[in-house]
């Protein structure tokens, strides 16, 4: 629950409010394992057109062949085929090759098919979370200037028994392995879908994760003429304590309307949203009465108000409503107001 957990827009931004950052050194040789998610059986996500375990498999070869082209990197893949495998395992092979880092890729999808960009959920506890949030931020930042994908941030999950929720993490923890899982955008939703809509693309979100791997590590590239042994890592403090995901929906969203055209079927609104612990992600409106609500936007950083001119129903009922997320997709909606 607190704000730094999310909307890593800028990545100078976030290492502003994070402390200074420290220089990337190699190490002698980096262990990375890339584990592509699902296979076999379980296919993961799968909306028409397309099968998550499939296309994991496609971003991690192309992650492994673009890290490789990288000296004093050693990459190892917990699957290269359709093969189903625990997720205790895929932790376990990561620890049986010593690896520095465990890198679980996914596709994502939500329940109402609403959300999409990327997100990186990081251990909760101690040097892996700082870890995980130092990694997350490079992988999210090479997403929104190279593919182009909103960011939801680095973000942990602890289940009720206070461990972490997603099993691959919780493994990974036990075996004091830092890892993170990469979801790369969203398979449901309009606004990602024309950035992982062919092999290449996918095969791009697999360079893009190797990049920031390559940056995390400051690894060096005589083949790619790049040299990140001095690239400027985001600097994070280990927690005292374990973080928690943000459990309660913002605490404000009002509505007013300001202005209303009735020839032209258009009305002003303003709307007004705070969350204290992870801000304010996207907002929605409906202008009949909460029957249908548009599509998501992304809410404007460092603001808690907004005022918006857009088309109305003028139905039976003219009443609008705003609906605000956080990134953990808790939601609160305004009261109806009438124009
Ligand atoms: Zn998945």
């Amino acid at each position: 629950m607190k704000k730094t957990l999310c909307k890593i827009f800028l990545l100078s931004v976030a290492i502003g409010m994070l402390g200074q950052p420290i220089v990337s050194q190699a190490k002698e040789n980096v262990v990375v394992m890339i584990d592509p998610g699902h296979g076999g059986t379980n296919l993961g996500a799968n909306p028409t057109g397309y099968v998550e375990k499939d296309m994991t498999l496609i971003t991690a070869l192309a992650m492994k062949e673009e890290l490789e082209k990288y000296q004093g990197v050693s990459v190892y893949l917990t699957r290269n085929s359709d093969v189903e495998l625990s997720l205790q395992d895929r932790a376990q092979m990561a620890k049986n090759v010593n690896a520095d880092f465990l890198y679980s890729l996914h596709y994502n999808m939500s329940a109402n098919h609403v959300f999409y960009g990327a997100e990186i959920w990081a251990q909760s506890m101690g040097t892996n979370y700082a870890k995980g949030y130092s990694q997350g931020q490079l992988l999210l930042s090479e997403f929104i200037t190279v593919n182009d994908i909103f960011s939801r941030g680095v973000k942990v999950k602890v289940g009720k028994s206070g461990n972490e929720y997603y099993g691959i993490l919780r493994y990974a923890s036990k075996l004091d392995l830092p890892a993170v899982i990469v979801e790369h955008c969203h398979l449901d939703q309009a606004f990602d879908a024309e950035h992982f809509n062919t092999v290449d693309k996918l095969k791009q979100f697999g360079r893009s994760d190797a990049t920031a791997v390559a940056k995390y590590f400051g690894l060096a590239s005589t083949s790619l003429k790049v040299d990140y042994s001095h690239y400027p890592k985001p600097n994070i403090e280990p927690p005292t304590q374990p973080k928690t995901q943000d459990l309660t929906p913002p605490e404000l969203a009002t509505l007013q309307v300001t202005e209303v055209d009735s020839v032209n079927k258009t009305v002003s609104i303003q709307i007004n949203a705070t969350d204290r612990d992870t801000g304010i992600m996207y907002y929605s409106y409906s202008t009949d009465g909460g029957a249908t609500f548009e599509p998501l936007q992304i809410w404007p950083s460092a603001t808690d108000t907004l005022t918006i001119r857009v088309s109305a129903k003028f139905g039976q009922n003219r009443s609008a409503i705003a609906a605000v997320f956080n990134c953990y997709d808790g939601m609160a909606l305004s009261s109806p107001v009438n124009y």
